[in-house]
């Protein structure tokens, strides 16, 4: 299937479904991920990945080499993370919304086969078992998976909220079978490891966004994620003012992820359409030349000039051809765009930011 012609530039949200999904699917377990890798059909020498520890200036192109970025993409590296998901929901439909067209994985529906994809760090606050919030709800105590097989679970910890898509990550079914793998950046690198436990999604399923809830009770991990999503945070917005100006003309998208969920590489590329959604809500879809691989479903594409603060996320969705790849929906970032300080959540508390995520996700319109 595929898009709309590009004189129109435009897209209907059922057109989302098209191409093929980069889920990747392991049947014998997470030892046989290596065997993907090495047969892999789609880039077979992985010769456009770039593992993180080799990432330097020179990778990226001469009119964006820029201290700046470069920090920037290392720490989106950092928040990058390998998703595992052990089940596949019953709950998957045969097909995408309103069309024909199979609904990715509907096939495995039951069963227990590993796959992955790849998610981002997006935003972590710690909880304790006082806090009126928590004592409210059904979870009193740290949630990770080791608390919930334990006696004496810690009664403080620390939440994550990590982004990928909703064809990765289906339902709460799937999620409280999913862990994520942080800081994998090659084969010698420490089981740094949270678990899945509950998940939002995005109300409109062609929209194909995830937000997964991990816990952990390591709360030096807790803070060291704090402090890279703040930095991120930072560096993003002063590189959006400084490359916004000539985002049509450089067009760089970087994707961060984990080929065949194995470790985490960069792949540095330019987006080649722009698909504005029908209606009017200031969100896009990009197609767009740099590398990926099964596995790489659900990773962060970075829009250099257009993808910038907490909700502007493009994820990847998959490959539209040999040669081109396709995000999900996404927001652009604008400097008309009036809605921006309604989603500044820098100065929010969490109850703030709370109400927020269930504006956006859950309330019709
Ligand atoms: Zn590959
Ligand atoms: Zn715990």
């Amino acid at each position: 299937m595929a898009l709309p012609s590009s004189n129109a530039l435009t897209f209907n949200a059922k057109e989302l479904s098209a191409g093929q999904h980069e889920t990747q699917i392991s049947e014998a377990g997470e030892i046989n991920l290596h065997k993907h890798f090495k047969h892999c059909t789609k880039n077979p020498k992985h010769e456009n990945f770039i593992p993180v520890d080799t990432f330097s200036l020179e990778h990226l192109p001469d009119d964006c080499r820029d201290e700046e970025l470069y920090d920037c993409v290392k720490i989106l590296a950092d928040l990058t993370v390998r998703i595992l998901v052990r089940v596949t929901s019953p709950n998957r439909p045969d097909v995408w919304p309103g069309t024909n067209t199979p609904y990715p994985l509907h096939d495995l529906r039951g069963s227990n086969e590993l796959k992955t994809g790849t998610g981002r760090l997006w935003m972590v606050s710690t909880f304790t078992q006082e806090q009126e919030e928590r004592r409210a709800s059904s979870i009193t105590s740290c949630p990770c998976s080791k608390c919930r097989h334990s006696s004496n679970p810690s009664k403080i910890w620390g939440e994550f909220y990590v982004v990928t898509a909703t064809h990765v990550v289906f339902d709460e079914t799937e999620a409280k079978e999913t862990s994520c793998r942080l800081f994998y950046n090659g084969e010698t690198c420490p089981r740094v490891i949270i678990d899945g436990f509950d998940a939002y999604f995005d109300k409109a399923l062609e929209y194909d966004r995830c937000w997964l809830r991990c816990a952990t009770c390591d709360l030096e991990l807790v803070q060291v994620v704090q402090e890279k999503i703040k930095s991120f945070d930072t560096l993003w917005e002063k590189l959006q003012e400084k490359f916004e100006p000539s985002r049509d003309e450089h067009k760089l998208a970087i994707v961060v992820s984990h080929p065949h969920g194995c470790s985490k590489q960069i792949s540095v590329g330019q987006w080649v359409d722009k698909y504005n959604v029908a209606g009017d809500y200031k969100e896009s879809k990009f197609t767009y030349t740099t590398c990926t691989c099964p596995g790489s479903s659900g990773a962060m594409v970075y829009f250099l000039g257009y993808s910038g603060g907490k909700y502007w996320l493009h994820l990847h969705f998959g490959g539209l051809n040999a040669e081109l790849n396709h995000s999900g929906v996404g927001f652009d970032v604008a400097k008309n765009y009036d809605n921006v300080e309604e989603y500044d959540l820098e100065n929010l508390s969490d109850e703030a930011v709370d109400d927020i995520m269930n504006k956006l996700l859950f309330e019709s319109d």
